[in-house]
């Protein structure tokens, strides 16, 4: 689908059209990462401040080294991010493995032509 790598970054953005995907992870206590009160499991944010538990790539190599890129939209509390490879032309790659598709996990790292990132949550 994509035939021509205009730049790593660019193309990782567009594979990442990552999707925040619900799950039926257990429940557990979970606490705000903003006022650091008990929030309850069915809450995709928090009620009292309006914090929500995002998650972000960092990239480590490429064009976009040493920036990073918050994943926020419409992150459901418990919710995965699942990383897709849509059609990239030299396929990605999750700590060195080449995969269709994954969800990550805090720490797996990202590679897509010569740009990598780590996955990382708050
Ligand atoms: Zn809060």
């Amino acid at each position: 689908m994509i035939g021509l790598i205009v730049g790593g970054a660019a193309l990782l953005l567009v594979i990442v059209g990552i999707m925040a995907k619900r799950s039926a992870a257990p429940a557990s206590q979970r606490v705000c990462g903003g006022c650091r009160r008990v929030m309850l499991p069915v809450w995709t944010k928090c009620l009292f401040c309006g914090w929500a538990p995002g998650a972000r790539l960092e990239f480590i190599l490429g064009p976009m080294a040493n920036q990073t890129l918050q994943l926020t939209d419409d992150v459901p509390g418990d919710g995965n991010y699942e990383l897709a490879d849509l059609g990239s032309t030299n396929g990605v790659y999750v700590n060195g493995h080449k995969v269709p598709k994954k969800t990550l996990e805090p720490g797996d790292i990202i590679r897509v032509g010569n740009t990598e990132a780590v996955f990382k949550r708050d």
